[in-house]
């Protein structure tokens, strides 16, 4: 390295030289670096537009220091190809650990390894607290097949399986929309959402039903569904409308808009 940089006439080395500060010109851009030499103390400014700052060699580990075992330049040790320090429950990421290679993506990954082996730590032993969410407003208001088999609640707005389309069918004085999908159907994942924000804006005044063709077929054959994502409108018993496929939302919103 000593060899090619003074080998390059590009290169001038200032030694004994600290950059003090960054000088910029009337238009705020950068125009040079103030320099001073640490022997006697002489400023003065360097003629450059631009600056890159080298990496240090000493790793800021000094809080560590008697406490885990680190090498001769300061580098905490770990075992090698994890993540594993000297002491048990500690794991170590990132260029602290890797006087080698020092790069962002090396040091991401070891961030990986040492996050993973925290958990793994944490549930070998025992030390992991899980932490769930609470049940919000949202998922109360869609009924799994299983909220059906123990039972129906026509207050909420969305429904799944036929079991609730029957009884939305016949009870319900609310606009109903049925959406057919099936499992394996990918604009079904498209729609699934959209109609869901589109059925949250009308609360209340509209029942939603989800039907999975595939669970319930003699219902979409009796629909006269052909393919999924399909969506119906019933009002009191009568079909309103059948859309096919994945449309804009307006489209839906107009639709329940001029009949709910
Ligand atoms: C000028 C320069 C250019 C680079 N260019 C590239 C490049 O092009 N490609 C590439 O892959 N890599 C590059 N790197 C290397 C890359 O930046 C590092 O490998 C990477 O950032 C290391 O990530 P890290 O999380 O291990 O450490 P750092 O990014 O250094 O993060 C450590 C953090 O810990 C904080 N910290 C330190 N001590 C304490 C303490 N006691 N308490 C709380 N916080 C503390 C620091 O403030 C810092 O935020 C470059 C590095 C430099 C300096």
């Amino acid at each position: 390295m000593f060899h090619r940089v003074f080998n390059n006439p590009n290169i001038t080395v200032h030694f004994n030289t600290q950059a003090m500060d960054v000088v910029s010109n009337s238009k705020g851009q950068m125009s040079g670096v103030l320099t001073k030499r640490v022997d006697t103390g002489e400023e003065s400014v360097l003629d450059v537009k631009g600056l890159f700052y080298g990496i240090g060699h000493t790793p800021n580990s000094h809080l560590l220091e008697g406490q885990i075992e680190l090498d001769s330049s300061g580098y905490i040790l770990v075992k090698e190809g994890t993540a594993k320090t000297s002491v048990e429950g500690v794991f170590a990421a990132g260029d602290v650990q890797d006087h080698e290679w020092r790069q962002a993506i090396t040091a991401a990954g070891s961030g990986c390894v040492a996050a993973l082996s925290v958990e793994r730590y944490l549930v070998a032993n025992n030390l992991l607290v899980e932490f769930h969410q609470p049940v919000t407003e949202e998922v109360k208001k869609e009924l799994t097949d299983k909220d059906v088999q123990m039972g129906f609640d026509i207050t909420l707005t969305k429904h799944k399986g036929q079991y609730a389309l029957r009884k939305l069918y016949h009870e319900s004085p609310r606009l109903l929309c049925v959406l057919y999908t099936s499992p394996t159907c990918g604009p079904c994942r498209t729609l699934k959402p959209i109609l869901s924000k589109v059925i949250d804006e009308f609360d209340q005044n509209v029942h939603f039903v989800e039907i999975d063709i595939e669970e319930d077929p003699e219902i979409a054959e009796a629909a006269g569904i052909m393919g999924t994502p399909c969506v119906q409108f019933f009002k009191t018993r009568e079909m309103l409308r059948t859309v096919s496929g994945v449309k804009m939302k307006k489209e839906y919103r107009e639709f329940i808009e001029a009949n709910k």
